[in-house]
C-alpha cells in the first residue's frame, strides 16, 4: 500500500510545525513525519544546563506566543520543548512520530515525491525537509581512539557530573563551546578552551538586549543576499540570568585559553598561536555592534542612557601575550574533551538532484529548483533569522504561499 498526500513535511521540530501551521490556515492537506518526538532534537541533543538564547519577551511562533512569567529571563530547553508540544496540540498539526524517512526519490513515471520511510512509502506532490540547522555533529580527526581520554561532542554533552575526575579541554568558541566552558569552570573544572573565529555580541546595551536591537535595527531579516563573508551568528549566552561573552573575563575566572587545536601527536596537543587574533577579531565585531547601536540611536533620537562602560576592553591575560603552542594532555590533567566544533548537514537520504557538492541544498529563499521540493530552517536560508525559532514563521508562510501558487497553476 502506498500512502498518497498533497504535501508531506519531513521533521517535526519549530520549523516543520510552523510550515505545517501555514499550511492548515490556508486549508493544504498534509502530513508531517518525525523519527522521533516533537522537539526531539532539543529533548535529547542539548545539555541539561542550556538556556535560551533569547529573552522570553521575544519568543513566539505564529500565532503562538511563548507563555512566561518574566519577560526579560531565558528558558530552559525544557520550556522550548514544552513549547512546542504545545504548539503542536494548538494547530492541531498532523504530526506522525516515529517514522523516518529514509530516502526520497522521484516518483516513477510521474511527478511529485517517493519518500521511503520506516514504515512504507508516501508519494508526495510537494516535500517539505524541515530537518533542521544543525544534523549530523562535526569532530575533527585530531585525538585518536588510543589516546585515553573521554571525549564527547557538545551535542551529547549534559552535565558537569557526566565527566571523569580532571581538567577539561573544550574544543572551539561558539554559542556551544562559550557556554560549556563557561558551566565546567562554574562547577570547579580546570578548563582549557581552545578559541576560534567567533562574533561575540553584547548581551545588553544601552538598556536593551541584543535582540531587541537586532529587531529595531531590522538586523535579523538581513537577506542572505547581503550575509557578506562572515557566515557566523551572534555569540551569546542566556545563562546565569545571560550576560555578554568575555573570553578575557575567562581568563581571569581561571580558563585557561588556547588557539586553535591544529595537530596531535603522543598526547601532546599543537596549538596555533592565533589566540590574539581571534580575540581581536571577537572584540572587533563586539565595538562594531557597539558603533552600529549608537548610530541607530543617534539616528532615530532614542531615548536611551549611553554606556561607555561597554566598551571597557581588559588586558591580554598571560596566555594571549605568550600563547601555549604546546599542551601535554597528560602534564595538564586532561581527563575529558568536549568537541564543540559545529554541526554538517545529512542529506544523503535524499536522492535527488539538489545538493551541491558539499552535500548542501541548493535553492532560493528554500525553494529548489525540482518543483515541489522545499527547504527550511537552515541556517541562512533566507534571512539571519531563518534558523532562529522566531524568525522561521515567515518563511513558512512564504513556502506555504509557493506551495499554494503551485497547485492553483
Ligand atoms: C546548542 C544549540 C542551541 C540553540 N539555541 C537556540 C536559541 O537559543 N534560539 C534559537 O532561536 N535557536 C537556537 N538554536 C538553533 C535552532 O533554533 C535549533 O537548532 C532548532 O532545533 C531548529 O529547529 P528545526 O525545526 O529547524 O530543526 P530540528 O529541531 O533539528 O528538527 C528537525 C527534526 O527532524 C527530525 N528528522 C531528521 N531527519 C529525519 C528523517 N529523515 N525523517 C524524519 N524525521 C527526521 C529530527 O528528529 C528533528 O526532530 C540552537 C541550536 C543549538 C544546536
Amino acid at each position: 500500500m502506498v500512502e498518497r498526500v498533497e504535501t508531506l513535511i519531513v521533521g517535526g521540530g519549530q520549523a516543520g510545525l510552523a510550515v505545517s501551521h501555514m499550511l492548515s490556515r490556508q486549508g493544504s492537506p498534509h502530513l508531517v513525519l518525525e523519527r522521533g518526538r516533537i522537539a526531539e532534537r532539543w529533548r535529547s541533543e542539548r545539555w541539561d544546563g542550556l538556556r535560551f538564547q533569547f529573552p522570553n519577551w521575544s519568543v513566539q511562533l505564529p500565532d503562538f506566543p511563548f507563555p512566561h512569567a518574566d519577560p526579560d529571563a531565558f528558558a530552559t530547553s525544557a520550556d522550548i520543548v514544552a513549547f512546542l508540544t504545545a504548539y503542536a496540540d494548538h494547530i492541531a498539526a498532523p504530526v506522525r512520530c516515529g517514522i523516518e524517512v529514509r530516502r526520497l526519490s522521484r516518483r516513477q513515471g510521474g511527478r511529485g515525491f517517493l519518500a521511503e520511510t520506516s514504515v512504507g512509502p508516501v508519494e508526495a506532490d510537494n516535500v517539505v525537509v524541515a530537518t533542521g540547522p544543525y544534523q549530523r555533529p562535526i569532530v575533527p580527526p585530531l585525538l585518536e581512539d588510543a589516546v585515553p581520554l573521554f571525549h564527547v561532542h557538545a551535542s551529547t554533552y549534559r552535565a558537569p557530573e557526566q565527566l571523569p575526575a580532571g581538567a577539561v579541554l573544550v574544543v572551539g568558541s561558539g554559542a556551544s563551546g562559550a557556554q560549556i566552558a563557561e558551566e565546567l569552570m562554574r562547577a570547579g573544572r580546570r578548563v582549557h578552551l581552545s578559541v576560534g573565529h567567533h562574533r561575540r555580541m553584547p548581551r545588553r546595551y544601552r538598556g536593551r538586549d541584543l535582540i531587541w536591537w537586532l529587531a529595531d535595527m531590522g538586523l535579523d531579516k538581513t537577506p542572505v543576499a547581503r550575509r557578506g563573508s562572515d557566515r557566523a551568528l551572534p555569540l551569546i549566552t542566556g545563562a546565569y540570568g545571560g550576560h555578554t561573552i568575555d573570553f578575557r573575563t575567562f581568563a581571569q575566572q581561571g580558563v585557561a585559553l588556547l588557539g586553535r587545536v591544529v595537530a596531535h601527536r603522543a598526547g601532546v596537543l599543537e596549538i596555533a598561536g592565533d589566540i590574539g587574533q581571534s580575540l581581536a577579531a571577537g572584540d572587533a565585531a563586539y565595538m562594531g555592534f557597539l558603533d552600529l547601536a549608537d548610530a541607530h540611536a543617534a539616528r532615530h533620537v532614542l531615548d536611551l542612557p549611553e554606556e561607555p562602560a561597554a566598551r571597557a576592553t581588559l588586558p591580554d591575560p598571560p596566555d594571549v601575550r605568550d600563547p601555549v603552542r604546546h599542551l601535554d594532555l597528560g602534564a595538564s590533567g586532561i581527563s575529558s574533551v568536549i568537541w564543540s566544533t559545529g554541526y554538517g548537514c545529512d542529506f544523503g537520504w535524499i536522492d535527488l538532484p539538489v545538493l551541491d557538492a558539499r552535500g548542501e541544498p541548493v535553492h532560493r529563499d528554500g525553494v529548489t529548483e525540482l518543483p515541489g521540493l522545499y527547504f527550511i530552517g537552515l541556517q541562512w536560508l533566507s534571512r539571519m533569522n531563518s534558523s532562529f525559532l522566531s524568525g522561521v514563521g515567515e518563511d513558512a508562510a512564504h513556502l506555504a504561499g509557493h506551495i499554494a501558487a503551485r497547485h492553483r497553476r
